[in-house]
């Protein structure tokens, strides 16, 4: 599939209303802010911007939707967890990604980006727990941070306690993972067209 190195930016949704209509499969991206999520989706498509990493952690509220080519979308939900994002914003984003979580048809699966330095955090176990979007990877990232020992045994670890889930290692600066990582996602988005 072409459509990984077409990316390109659609909309931004910060309410649920704002939501664009369900159509083609699409594959979203969660985790804590900072954890790497926007570089790891700016590797996965080959792009030095397309998500814009964050210098203010947790700032970004808007659920973002990425074309690939005609085909299939791309979605980074809002980072969660950063302590000093005030009350009401942490409301909106349960309320915005609860309702994007429940209500997506055309979701084919989930991408859930832990630290591989200290994975599964209460918030990643809250959010794995609304998940019901059949297929699940998480990627360990920033992995590069941590020998291969450690890289080996915390990938053991997560794959025995989300035994549901696909685990695959992962840094945007080694580029560790990328490649199994798209391979994975098209797979999922061209099940997800023949659905
Ligand atoms: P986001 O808030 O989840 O979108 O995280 P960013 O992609 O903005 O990254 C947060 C910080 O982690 C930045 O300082 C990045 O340079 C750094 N970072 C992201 N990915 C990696 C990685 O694979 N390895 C290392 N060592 N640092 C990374």
């Amino acid at each position: 599939m072409k459509g990984f190195s077409q990316a390109a930016f659609l909309r931004a949704a910060g309410r649920p209303g704002d939501l664009p209509p369900a159509g083609r499969p699409e594959v979203a991206f969660a985790g804590r802010s900072n954890v790497g999520k926007s570089s790891a989706l700016n590797a996965l498509v080959g792009r030095k911007a397309l998500a814009r990493t964050s210098k203010t952690p947790g700032r970004t509220q808007t659920i973002n939707f990425f074309e690939l080519g005609e085909q299939a979308l791309l979605v980074d939900l809002p980072g969660y967890g950063y302590a000093r994002v005030p009350l009401p914003v942490r409301n909106q984003w349960r309320e915005l990604v609860g309702a994007y979580l429940r209500e997506r048809p055309s979701l084919v699966g989930i991408v859930v980006l832990m630290d591989a330095r200290h994975p599964l955090t209460v918030l990643d176990r809250q959010l794995f727990g609304w998940l019901s979007a059949a297929r699940k990877l998480v990627l360990l990232t920033k992995a590069d941070k941590l020998s291969r020992a450690m890289q080996k045994q915390v990938l053991a670890d997560v794959r025995a306690e989300l035994a549901d889930a696909q685990v695959l290692l992962f840094s945007s600066v080694t580029r560790q993972g990328v490649d199994e990582c798209r391979d994975l996602l098209e797979q999922w988005l061209a099940a997800g067209r023949a659905e």
